[in-house]
This record gives structure tokens, C-alpha cells and sequence, in this order.
């Protein structure tokens, strides 16, 4: 059992920030050198990179690399298809602009509209939990940036994912589109209630915190199925909880303490 990690504070383990840029530091230095020398001909050649330049310092490919040594394997998530679908999905392309250079943070990230992106860690957690097998059909509730979608993506055949907001339901949808996940079906509404016409679903994760778990996404996990779900009150650390519906029964056990975000809509009118 990995050791308990949480959404916004706990489990952190490093923290990377801002990396200095070195093209910019070269070309700022290429200046310096220019105005030294001072020659008209040595300012034509020598151009300082212009600010919008995106190019990170160390390649994104590295940085996840980083990523899931750092943070997810020396945790104990060592399965070798959720480690792989997190070294390859792009994480910075699902966040906002402002936020892109935090993208391998080992934290939650705010992705506008008072939500967040989840850790890396517990992202992997999560995946490795649903025990998942290339032919599955996965629900997830809360799409938000749609980030988690795409490492469910590339590890089942069919993923199905319900947004509450609108403005994020639809941003996300966009960048899978981009990238190119052709097995994502997204949808803008309240994810209570599941989604029945594609009902049942071998594994259901839900990304936003009730006070318990909804009856109907229980009902919608088919024999053999598992759900990860955060549950407990707001304000408090709440319990990932996994469960596993065998034989008609529902087993279930608390395997990590989480901070998430909370589910609204109608479950915050039972
Ligand atoms: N899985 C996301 C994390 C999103 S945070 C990612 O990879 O980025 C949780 C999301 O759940 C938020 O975007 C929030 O708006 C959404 N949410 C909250 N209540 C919901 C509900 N009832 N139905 C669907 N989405 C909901």
C-alpha cells in the first residue's frame, strides 16, 4: 500500500518550479556579449529570443520521465500500463495557459472555475486501483480538464465522461479531440445519475467528492465491476474508497485519504 498521499497538501515529495529558461539566459548572454564587442554587424546576427519563445528547458518527454519516477513508482504504483499511459499523455496540454509551467508539479493545480486538475500520484493511484483490461468500458465523473480521461484512453477501449461545467466539459473535449482519443465519448451534465444508455460499465471513477456514493453509479457497474470514488464530508480530508460489486454484492474498503474537490448539483439536495 502506498503511503497516504493527499490532493492539495499531502504526499509531496519534491516540488519543481519555475525552471529557468536557458535559451533565453544564452541569448541574453549572446546580448551582453554583442553590446561588449559592440559591432552593428554582431546586433544584426545575434537576435534575442523573443518573449513568447514556449520552449522549456527540459523536454516535456524528460519531465514525465521525472514524473512518474519521482512521484508514482517510488510510491508503490508499479503497474507498467498505468506507468506508461502517464509517461505519454501530455499533461500540460490539458492546462490552462497560466498555470502550463506547473504541469508536472507534484500537486493539484487549479484549472479555473474554482477546480482543480488532480496530483499525478493520485491520478496513477486511481487507475492502478480500477485494475483495468484493455476491453473495458469506464465511466468518469468529472471531466475537468480531461486529463484523466485521456490515461483511462489509453488503457481501455471505450471511456465515457460527464462534466458539470460547462465551459471545462467543453474545453476538455476539445483537447481530446486535438490529441486525437477517438474512444472518449464526453457529455456536459450532472453525473449523479451515470449514464445509462452506455450502462454497464466494468470500472467507474469519480473525480468530486460526495457525501456518499450515489445508488445510481452503483447500479450502473456491471458484475465483476470496480468504482473508485472519494466520499466525506467537504472541508475535511475525505476516503478514497474502492469498490467491487461480485456475486450481486458490494464490497468495499477505504484505501487512502484524498482532498477533492466537491460533487455538486442533485447530490447536495439528498
Ligand atoms: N478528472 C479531472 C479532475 C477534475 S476536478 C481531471 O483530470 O482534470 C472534478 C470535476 O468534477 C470538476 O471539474 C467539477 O466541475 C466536476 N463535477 C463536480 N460535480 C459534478 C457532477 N455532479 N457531475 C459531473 N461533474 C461534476
Amino acid at each position: 500500500m502506498p503511503r497516504p498521499a493527499s490532493e492539495e497538501a499531502g504526499g509531496a515529495l519534491l516540488h519543481w518550479g519555475y525552471r529557468p529558461r536557458m535559451k533565453a539566459i544564452m541569448s541574453g548572454l549572446a546580448a551582453l556579449i554583442a553590446g561588449i564587442t559592440g559591432g552593428a554587424d554582431a546586433q544584426e546576427v545575434i537576435e534575442p529570443a523573443p518573449a513568447s519563445d514556449p520552449a522549456p528547458a527540459v523536454p516535456p518527454l524528460v519531465t514525465r520521465e521525472r514524473m512518474v519516477a519521482e512521484q508514482i513508482l517510488r510510491r508503490g504504483v508499479g503497474d507498467s500500463q498505468v506507468l506508461a499511459a502517464m509517461r505519454k499523455v501530455p499533461r500540460d496540454r490539458f492546462l490552462p495557459p497560466d498555470v502550463k509551467n506547473l504541469s508536472y508539479d507534484d500537486r493539484a493545480i487549479p484549472i479555473g472555475y474554482g477546480q482543480t486538475i488532480s496530483q499525478p500520484y493520485v491520478v496513477a493511484f486511481m487507475t492502478d486501483a480500477l485494475d483495468l483490461k484493455p476491453t473495458d468500458k469506464v465511466l468518469e465523473i468529472g471531466t475537468g480538464s480531461g486529463y484523466q480521461a485521456a490515461i483511462l484512453a489509453e488503457l481501455v477501449k471505450e471511456v465515457y465522461t460527464i462534466e458539470i461545467i460547462e465551459p471545462l466539459g467543453t474545453r476538455a473535449a476539445g483537447i481530446l479531440s486535438e490529441l486525437g482519443y477517438k474512444n472518449v465519448n464526453t457529455r456536459i451534465g450532472d453525473g449523479y445519475r451515470g449514464w445509462n444508455e452506455a450502462a454497464p460499465f466494468d470500472a467507474i471513477i469519480v473525480t468530486c467528492s460526495p457525501d456518499a456514493i450515489p445508488q445510481p453509479l452503483i447500479d450502473q457497474l456491471a458484475e465483476g465491476g470496480r468504482m473508485i470514488i472519494p466520499v466525506g464530508p467537504q472541508g475535511e480530508p475525505q476516503q478514497l474508497v474502492l469498490l467491487r460489486k461480485s456475486g450481486g454484492r458490494i464490497e468495499q474498503k477505504k484505501v487512502l485519504p484524498v482532498v477533492f474537490v466537491p460533487m455538486t448539483g442533485e447530490v447536495e439536495k439528498r
